[in-house]
């Protein structure tokens, strides 16, 4: 069987984004988003892969095709989250390329020189801790990776991702005022600044909508809170519950809400107590589980 049999590809697609930079576009059946996966090459003859992903062998194959006759010299990943490096593993061994990656021991600032191209990496954690942008700096572009998609204006963090580190590294890319942002999921952006703004913004939108619920609601959790913003998004509840938990996990790590523990999609929130005048707190949740010990 091939190592690439476990994913089943409708289609890849080629095309130049810009001088130096192409994409291929994987349409990906087992991909929760319709539009697939982006993979880019940069350069010309001596080029590097920017998120090969995810192991596939038409994916490999669109690589191969569109890259005859050049030489893959690096290959670098945004982050190790998932499924995002088993092809670029296989490739860079084929070729003998470096792997570029948090996981490898990647810097912020650190430079990769190619024969036509500078790469060079940008630390943006949130989506997962290890997370590098890349900014080609013969143009004005950035490689996002799961920075932010480029469908929707909304701050995602998977499991175990850190929101504010996240909305951080937003506004960091935003400070460059690159011209482009080629994010790992969805279509190249040109609009970035504002783009950026508008995920800033949407995510404030959205965190002071859930801090309203919570009060509203009393102690709620982040699965009850998805049920009620989405109640028709059969499929999407488990990925719009974490979302939330994102939130919520802010929020209480700011001081605004306590929680029960573990922390997890069906941990309780509500609104943090006020002390009573005899230094108790009111019934419901623990005033001792609040948001110092989480945001340790
Ligand atoms: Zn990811």
């Amino acid at each position: 069987m091939s190592p690439f049999a476990d994913v089943a590809f409708t289609q890849c697609a080629v095309e130049a984004i810009s001088p130096f930079a192409r994409r291929i576009m994987a349409v990906d059946g087992a991909c929760s988003r319709p539009a697939g996966l982006r993979t880019y090459i940069v350069g010309h003859g001596e080029v590097a892969l920017v998120d090969p992903d995810p192991a596939s062998g038409p994916l490999m194959q669109a690589i191969l095709e569109a890259t005859e006759g050049e030489r893959i010299t690096h290959v670098l990943i945004s982050h190790s989250h998932g499924r995002r490096s088993p092809l670029g593993a296989q490739l860079a061994e084929r070729f003998g390329a470096d792997v570029v990656s948090g996981a490898a021991g990647l810097r912020d600032g650190e430079r990769i020189y190619g024969r036509d191209w500078t790469l060079e990496a940008i630390e943006t954690p949130g989506h997962t801790p290890d997370h590098f942008a890349f900014a080609l700096v013969e143009e004005e572009t950035v490689f996002s990776g799961d920075l932010v998609t480029g469908w929707s204006p909304e701050a995602i963090t998977p499991p175990g991702g850190d929101l504010s580190a996240l909305l951080g590294s937003i506004r960091r890319i935003q400070q460059e005022r690159f011209e482009r942002l080629a994010p790992a999921h969805g279509p190249v952006r040109y609009d970035v600044a504002g783009y950026l703004h508008d995920c800033l913004e949407d995510a404030a939108r959205r965190e002071r909508r859930i801090a309203a619920m919570v009060s509203a609601y009393g102690p709620t959790s982040a699965w009850r809170l998805a049920t009620q913003i989405s109640p028709t998004l059969r499929g999407r509840s488990a990925a719009e519950a974490h979302e939330i938990l994102a939130h919520l996990v802010r929020l209480t790590s700011r001081g605004d809400l306590v929680s029960t523990l573990p922390l997890g999609v069906f941990a309780q929130f509500a609104a943090k107590p006020r002390a009573t005048a005899s230094g108790r707190y009111p019934l419901g949740i623990s005033g001792q589980d609040s948001g110092a010990r989480l945001s340790a």
